[in-house]
């Protein structure tokens, strides 16, 4: 083969190039055929205040059928996405998704807001929000119950481009969370850029909540970052009554985790929300 012939490097160049933009092809034509045929859902997870244990929101996590029927987030599709170019074709399918999703709640009187996760590439899409509100207006939803996750690698602090959409978002009453907050934020200089960024809630990143009780170093800055900033905190991936009992105990009351409950689908997500947690759910395998 091309790859044993060590004399003619163009053609083993050749070759490893061939083989990739094949590769891509395919990844390109799953994603795209995926939307068409349905093969992605978007399963949510319980918010809750934890003060009282009510569902007050949820976020919507992709899944995508496998071949054997199963649901799950192949763990490299969303930086395949990102890097064959089909992040946005995904992401416009979860918008409208999402939008159905709530102006369905909104029809049957269930307020709940619904999160989003962003990849930082549709923070450069200039169509993003125009497109957005279309969704939100043809829907009739309410802006305020969708809100958008991004995360530090946006590096929103430092993008005109950036902060000019989140400033349209924030026009068009809808919020913004910054995701898997932590280490990358705890520095004075991020923190003065922050202070100025129209965002509402920040999310704690896992890997600090799963620290708690024992080490509550990073979840003392963050929630420090969030007083001073005057934001609303998340606490993601609870999984103990030990880390639950830490956040309730310094005002932290917003969370979601396995605790709670994993990612449901839809169906599973309604039985839990009206009876209030009490149905025991199935594990993930993924
Ligand atoms: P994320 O936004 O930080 O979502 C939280 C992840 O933590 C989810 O993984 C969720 O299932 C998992 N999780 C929640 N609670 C717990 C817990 O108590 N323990 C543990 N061990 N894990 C918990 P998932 O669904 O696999 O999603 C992974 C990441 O993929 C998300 O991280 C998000 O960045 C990205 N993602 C998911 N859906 C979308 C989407 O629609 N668009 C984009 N651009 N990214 C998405
Ligand atoms: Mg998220
Ligand atoms: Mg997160
Ligand atoms: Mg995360």
């Amino acid at each position: 083969s091309a790859r044993h012939q060590g004399k003619n490097q163009i053609l083993f160049f050749d070759s490893e190039l061939a083989e990739k933009a094949e590769k891509r092809l395919t990844q390109e034509f799953d994603i795209l055929q995926g939307i068409e045929e349905g093969k992605f859902a978007l399963w949510l997870q319980p918010q809750i205040d934890m003060r009282s244990g009510e569902v007050i929101g949820a976020e919507a996590l992709l899944r995508m059928q496998q071949p054997d029927g199963s649901w799950c987030l192949p763990s490299d599709l969303i930086v395949n996405a990102e890097e064959i170019g089909v992040i946005n074709a995904l992401g416009r399918w979860v918008f409208e998704e999402s939008c159905r999703l709530l102006a369905d709640w909104q029809q049957r009187g269930i307020e709940l807001t619904l999160s989003v996760n962003l990849s930082p590439i549709q923070l450069r899409d200039a169509d993003m929000v125009t497109h957005l509100r279309e969704h939100i207006d043809r829907h009739n939803i309410t802006p305020g119950s969708l809100v958008l996750e991004i995360t530090e690698t946006a590096q929103v602090g430092e993008s005109d481009h950036a902060l000019h959409l989140l400033q349209a978002l924030h026009e068009a009453g809808i919020s913004v969370a910054l995701d898997d907050f932590g280490m990358g934020y705890a520095n004075l200089n991020w923190l003065n850029q922050f202070k100025s960024l129209p965002i509402s809630k920040i999310k704690i990143d896992r890997s600090f909540v799963s620290a708690l009780p024992d080490d509550d170093t990073m979840v003392r800055i963050v929630a420090s970052i969030a007083a001073i900033s005057k934001l609303d905190v998340v606490a993601e991936g609870i999984e103990t009554e030990a880390q639950r009992d830490w956040l309730l105990a310094r005002d932290i009351y917003i969370g979601q985790g396995y605790l709670y409950s994993e990612p449901l689908p839809r169906g599973q997500f309604d039985r839990y929300y009206f009876s209030l947690g009490k149905v025991i759910n199935h594990r993930e395998e993924c």
